[in-house]
């Protein structure tokens, strides 16, 4: 079985990345063979995992300039591959534009290689343009990550109402497949109040586990590491283990 989960919300710097990169190496940690795609020009998850977006890179293969197949590579982790990008993919939102059908091309792309992985995890931009829409159809699940602060239910409607259309034209199969809470101070009023409010509001789609703010999570990246080998006793770290096998759990 293979799982295709979106890393998506339109609000930036909530913890989509960080979560991509964390949770794909967790899940690789507890052995699942998992694929991270870097659909962001920003290329975050590619420089968080200590890469570098070498040709061929996802842009040539949204543009049918090279195979998914050609374009991935091993993380340099057990059981992690990477498809990386860089700022080329900006093009794609120029690009796409006007022309017929380009909204499968990423799940197409990827289906001749997607059985050989447990999981596939795509990384999102912060907007709900051509490559969030590309994310969505080619996945069954998009994990939301949240940031408890004041507005962190803002935007969110507008993401449900962007998943259901592409679920009503493209996309059957697409759900939530669950609500992260991030950056989570349980010392602040403000986090429980957030926390209740999204509790309520999404009631059992919000996973249990959520990912305290933690320093190490933001340190991280910067030496190329997710934070399973850049500090395994970090609270990040048990969060991130957490988290995966809550998914795993949930997926039985
Ligand atoms: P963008 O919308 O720009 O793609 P994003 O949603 O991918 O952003 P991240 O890049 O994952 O968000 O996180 C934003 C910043 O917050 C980064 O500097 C990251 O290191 C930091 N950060 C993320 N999660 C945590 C956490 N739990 N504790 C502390 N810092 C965090
Ligand atoms: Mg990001």
């Amino acid at each position: 079985m293979t799982r295709i989960l979106a890393l998506a919300n339109q609000k930036g710097g909530v913890g989509k990345t960080t979560t991509a990169i964390n949770l794909a190496a967790a899940l690789a940690a507890l052995e699942h063979r998992v694929l991270l795609v870097d659909c962001d020009p920003q290329g975050n998850a590619t420089r968080g995992l200590g890469a570098e977006a070498t040709a061929p890179h996802l842009y040539q293969v949204l543009v049918g300039e090279a195979t998914a197949e050609a374009a991935v590579r091993p993380s340099g982790f057990p059981h992690l591959d990477l498809l990386p990008a860089n700022r080329e993919l900006v093009g794609v939102e120029v690009e796409f534009a006007g022309l017929e059908g380009w909204q499968g091309r990423l799940r197409d792309a990827l289906a001749p290689i997607a059985r050989r992985y447990e999981y596939l995890l795509i990384d999102c931009p912060p907007s709900l343009g051509h490559l969030t829409v590309l994310a969505l159809v080619a996945a069954d699940g998009v994990l939301v990550p949240l940031q408890c602060e004041y507005f962190a239910l803002e935007g969110v409607s507008e993401l449900v109402a962007t998943i259901a259309r592409v679920s009503g034209s493209f996309n059957p199969g697409l759900e939530i497949a669950g609500i992260l809470l991030t950056m989570y101070d349980d010392r602040m009023n403000l986090t429980r109040d957030v926390e209740r409010e999204i509790r309520t509001h999404f009631a059992d789609r919000a996973f249990t586990t959520v990912v305290p703010r933690n320093v190490r999570l933001a340190e991280a990246p910067s030496h190329g590491l997710p934070i399973l080998q850049y500090d395994i006793k970090s609270r990040g770290a048990e969060a991130y283990l957490a988290l995966a096998r809550e998914l795993l759990e949930d997926s039985r």
